[in-house]
This record gives structure tokens, sequence and C-alpha cells, in this order.
């Protein structure tokens, strides 16, 4: 596969605002949590493109493993700055204040891309993940959320060859409207194929590793280290086997068993505090 799509739903006449609120244009906000310079949000911004009406807003700055917080204790600015003919915005914020406020000033706005990463996302990463959150904040706000990573390497991903495959990832789950939000892993080289994957739970790579500066004070890199054995079918598996992985994911937490087993053993509607 070498050509994007062709483009969809482009110059209907009309108001684009007016063509939006009747669902004639798909509106798709596009952020990251590398900053809105980054070369992986200008190639998602471009496949994206061929799917609606696009519009970037970003942080200002990198913001990488800022996960799902929000800036509540400043005020937060929304600076316009057109990239490569885009409409795009930086704010001073984390990438869930991005979606929030791209959201507010922009309305009708019925999908959220985010990334494209420099850095997978895969198995616990999920927690710490700025990419993912943006997706996350999407859906929080009743959107559709999809996040895209790839590995990240000493040389830069070569975006040129990726774009046909996230362009084939969204030709899939864009149509795909029950999925509310999707995380998304392409490996470093031509991938063999597409795979639905579960999250790789069962191992913890994060670990601190204790160092010196060159003065000799004592630091810590919060660092991660590589994990050899991965379960098959997960996300960490897909992407060995060198898949695009594809992780339909829910926001509710709720451990369904041990609540049952909870209020089996604990049925506290049955306490009074009389
Ligand atoms: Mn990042």
């Amino acid at each position: 596969m070498t050509t994007l799509p062709r483009p969809r739903n482009l110059k209907p006449a009309g108001d684009p605002t007016i063509l939006a609120a009747q669902h004639l244009i798909m509106r798709i906000l596009v952020t990251n949590d590398d900053g809105v310079y980054s070369p992986g949000i200008a190639a998602l911004a471009e496949v994206a493109a061929h799917f609606g009406e696009v519009r970037i807003v970003a942080p200002h700055v990198e913001m990488s493993s800022a996960a799902h917080s929000i800036t509540a204790s400043r005020p937060l600015t929304y600076t316009r700055t057109p990239l490569r003919g885009v409409e795009a915005y930086r704010v001073n914020g984390t990438p869930a204040d991005c979606v929030a406020l791209g959201t507010h000033h922009w309305e009708h706005v019925e999908l959220v891309l985010s990334g494209i990463n420099l850095g997978s996302n895969l198995g616990n990463a999920i927690w710490h993940s700025g990419t993912l959150a943006a997706a996350k904040q999407a859906t929080l706000l009743g959107l559709r959320g999809i996040a895209l990573s790839v590995p990240a390497r000493e040389a830069e991903a070569d975006f040129e060859s990726l774009k046909p495959w996230v362009a084939r990832v969204l030709d899939f789950l864009v149509p795909s409207s029950e999925l509310a939000l999707v995380n998304v892993n392409l490996p470093a080289s031509t991938p063999r194929g597409m795979l639905w994957t579960r999250q790789s739970v069962r191992h913890y790579d994060g670990k601190v590793v204790p160092d010196k500066d060159p003065m000799g004070r004592q630091h810590y890199w919060f660092t991660v280290v590589p994990i050899e054995h991965v379960e098959e079918g997960t996300d960490r598996w897909a992407i060995e086997q060198g898949y695009v992985s594809m992780t339909p994911l829910r926001l509710d937490l709720t451990d369904e068993k041990q609540l049952a087993d909870a209020q089996a053993r604990h049925p506290i509607d049955n306490i009074s505090f009389a």
C-alpha cells in the first residue's frame, strides 16, 4: 500500500460550522504530548485531513508522561500558530487541557486523534501516557479518541512510510463509531498487518536507577527497562511480532468480580448506622 485514501467530505458547499453541526463533515481535533511542533503531529494531521476538517491544538512544549493531569492552579493560554497550512493552536498546558480548550473553541468536534507519539505506549505505559490521556479526555467529553504511537529510535521515525499505515488504521477505525477509545501502536518497520489486542498488564517496566551528576551529587532516573516475556494477544506481543496493535479501551476501571464478591461478603445495604 503506497497511496493515501481519497479525501472524503472535502469541499462541501456551505458554512463549515453548519455542515459540522449537520454531521456532513467530521471535525477532527489533532493533539499530542510531544508538543505542537513535533513531526509526529504534522504527519497525523496530514493523514487526518483525508477524513475530515482538521484543527491542531497541542501543548507548546513536550508533555510526555504527563498522563491525565490537568492545569487547575493557573490560567491557560490558547495561541494561534498555523502549521503547514493547518489551523493550529498551542496551549501552555497538558494534553488533556488541549482537548478541553480545543473543543471549547471549536464546537461539533467528533473525533480526537492524539499523536503520532515518538515512543510506544504499550502495556502499563498506558497509565503514564499523555498521548493516551488526550484520547481519554475526548471520551470523557462524550467524543471519540484514538491515540497513535510509534517506537522511539535514535533515528527519527520515517513518517512518510508510516502515513499509508496510519491512513489504513483510520480507514478502519473512523467508521467504527462504537469504538469510543482506541490505543494504536505501530511497529518501527513496515507492519505485517493489523491486530486487535488487549493491554498487557502482567509486568511493570518502570524502574528507579540511582546515578551521580558530574558534580558527584546523587540523582535518580525513573526509567523503563525492557521486558522479555510478553503474553500472546497483547499489545506488546503484536508490536514484537511486527503488527499494528489496536486496543479498544474503556474508562470504567471497576473490578466487577471484586465488586460482586465484596457485595456478597459485606452486604452494606443491610448495614444500619442509626
Ligand atoms: Mn510523547
